[in-house]
């Protein structure tokens, strides 16, 4: 209570006063004061209460003195059962630590302010700002004002500026502020990013046909479908009427990638919107029309980028509408002639245009061990197309898994080809796996279905894996591959240290070979980290007891390098021979590598 550091003050000087002539004057005029005091504080602690701020006098611990009535109904405790509280348990965030030192500071300095919540015994939050006051040598007193309500309403208009009401998605303000930030990003590292403008065909039919409130239903349902699609940092924005925003970001460095992936994305966009809505008692289809501007460190302004966007969705609708088309005319070509190539790609499995080439890989006294089968696809108009170009759509449209199984059973049956002379019967063939085919539930099955139709040996077959299981469900790969093992299967890690390379998961795959990545072969002989890499591989493979293959094997100095100095067992690479049809391996063999 402030009577008390006021009676405090009070006898302080009346001690002092003692002996004085003055004495009897001054106790007087204290006197005065004092009452003034008293009945201006009780004054102010009744208007306190009667605005319903809190009110506490604590010591100089942060224990309760008193506590008043308003506070008590601000937490839902009693005065009682605060006055056996501590400050911190209804603090978020301070500890008592923290909150003795404050009050440290606030005695010496006099006053602070702040803003905090607190928690209420029914487990919600109060928001209050909070003044204290040093008011004696040990103690302060705290007033709490309530405002909760300012906040809720601070919320409430910040919602207003920044979102869309209908949508509840980031409105127009608040996107320009995301296409900033990724444009920002996307000048800084070397990630591409994409803004999709989205417009609804025939949008203005349904609003005049059906009328405003179905029209509002429908740009509610698009709003939701548009954000189930969206990853993790990424934005959808109501742009105004029926034009939606999207802003892709951490898409890839390269930019043809790049807008393969706007494109997969767009596509799926378009699939997602062509499904029926329900709009009250009425299904109702609509498609929509999307232009994209692909943006990295190409310096481009917001203005720019929601230009390009918008004229590349006229383009769309210009097109026939429900379709998508990128600003940038090369970027395009390069999407459509991707699009034809999947669409080829198709046939191309139907109409067995795909071929499989044989590399040598040796020994350090160039001996052909064995081969590893490289696909390429015979295009009827483009020629030898190489596997760069083509898996990565294969993966994307699930098309690899009907390829890698033409690929199997091709080289299953080169293996029993082998078998039947001596010379080749020993010959090992390594089959690239994608993860995609690891991925399948019946992937055991398939490879034990392949060999028992040809007839192929096991032993003789070994399969490719990269890294890139190690992202997925890692039991489940080792229960496959020691499966596979059971019947004489082997493994090799291909691209070994480009990808993900855990030891920890490394040691607990069943494998038998590590691959050396040709980009540390190609480079060992000019720097001394390539070849550290690369002796450290064979090193690493050698303690594991598995062996080891150098790929990309182009010169004698890294042949000499990685056989006679550093002990690699297995070379493969164009130094010993390039991937080639099996007439072409067959005569590699007759006559070996050194006769080409
Ligand atoms: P990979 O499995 O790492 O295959 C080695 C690649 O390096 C092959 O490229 C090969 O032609 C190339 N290469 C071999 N020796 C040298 C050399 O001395 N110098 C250079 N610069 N390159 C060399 P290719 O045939 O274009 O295959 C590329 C990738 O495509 C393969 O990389 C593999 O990941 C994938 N791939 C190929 N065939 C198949 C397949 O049947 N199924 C699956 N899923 N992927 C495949
Ligand atoms: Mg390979
Ligand atoms: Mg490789």
């Amino acid at each position: 209570m402030p009577w008390v550091s006021v009676l405090g003050v009070a006898g302080g000087i009346s001690i002092v006063s003692a002996e004085v002539v003055l004495n009897a004057l001054l106790g007087v005029w204290i006197a005065v004061l004092l009452v003034m005091r008293m009945r201006q504080s009780r004054h102010a602690e009744r208007a306190i209460e009667s605005v319903g701020s809190g009110y506490w006098v604590l010591d100089a611990r942060g224990e309760f003195i008193d506590v008043n009535a308003a506070y008590c109904r601000m937490v839902g405790y009693t005065r009682k059962q605060i006055l056996s509280m501590h400050i911190a348990d209804f603090e978020a965030v301070a500890t008592r630590d923290g909150i003795r030192a404050q009050i440290e500071r606030i005695l010496l300095n006099g006053q602070e302010r702040f803003e905090t919540r607190h928690k209420k015994r029914n487990g919600g939050w109060v928001e209050l700002e909070v003044t204290v006051t040093a008011v004696a040598k040990h103690q302060v007193i705290v007033y709490l004002r309530d405002i909760s309500e300012r906040k809720k309403a601070a919320i409430e208009i910040n919602q207003l500026a920044l979102f869309d009401p209908l949508t509840g998605l980031p409105n127009r303000r608040l996107l320009q502020d995301r296409i900033e930030q990724a444009l920002h990003n996307a000048s800084r590292s070397k990630h591409h990013g994409a803004l999709l403008f989205i417009d609804l065909d025939h949008f203005k039919t349904l609003n005049d046909t059906l009328g405003h409130a179905k029209g509002d239903d429908l740009l509610r349902q698009v709003a939701q479908r548009l954000s189930s699609c969206l990853r993790e940092g990424d934005t959808v924005a109501r742009f105004g009427g029926d034009e939606f925003v999207v802003v892709l970001a951490r898409l890839s460095v390269d930019a043809g990638d790049a807008a393969a992936e706007v494109k997969s994305i767009s596509t799926k966009i378009l699939t997602l919107l062509a499904r029926t809505f329900e709009l009250g008692d009425i299904d109702h289809t609509t498609t929509a029309s999307i232009g994209i501007s692909l943006f990295s460190n190409n310096a481009l302004s917001l203005e720019d980028v929601l230009k390009q966007a918008d004229l590349a969705m006229y383009k769309s609708k210009a097109a026939g509408r429900n379709g998508l088309h990128f600003f940038d005319p090369a970027m395009q070509v390069a999407i459509e002639a991707r699009m034809a190539l999947e669409s080829d790609l198709r046939s191309a499995l139907r109409e067995q245009q795909l071929v499989l080439y044989y590399q040598p890989q040796t020994t350090p006294d160039r001996r052909i061990r064995g081969a590893e089968a490289l696909v390429r696809w015979q295009h009827p108009k483009l020629g030898l197309v190489l596997p760069n170009q083509f898996i990565p759509l294969a993966e994307e449209s699930g098309m690899v898994l009907q390829l890698g199984l033409w690929v199997l059973e091709t080289a299953c049956r080169q293996l029993v080809q082998w078998a039947t002379t001596a010379r080749t019967a020993d010959l090992e063939l390594a089959v690239n796996v994608s993860v995609r085919q690891l991925q399948q539930a019946d992937f055991v099955e398939q490879v034990l279905s392949a060999l028992l139709r040809t007839g192929a040996n096991p032993r003789r077959l070994k399969l490719e894996l990269t890294e890139s299981v190690l992202v997925s469900n890692i039991e489940d790969v080792i229960a496959k591959m020691t499966a596979l093992k059971a019947h004489g299967v082997s493994f090799s890690l291909d691209d070994f240290g480009t990808g993900y390379s855990s030891l920890a998961y490394l040691s607990r795959l069943p494998i038998d070979q590590l691959k050396i990545d040709r980009s540390f072969v190609a480079q060992m002989v000019s720097s001394e980290n390539a070849e550290s890499i690369c002796v450290a591989v064979i090193s690493l493979a050698r303690s594991l007891n598995l062996t080891v293959v150098a790929e990309g094997v182009e010169t004698e100095a890294q042949f000499d390098l990685l056989t006679r100095v550093h002990q690699c067992e297995y070379v493969q690479g164009y130094l010993l021979g390039r991937p080639c049809p099996i007439a072409e391996f067959d005569a590699l063999l007759a006559y070996g590598p050194e006769a080409r």
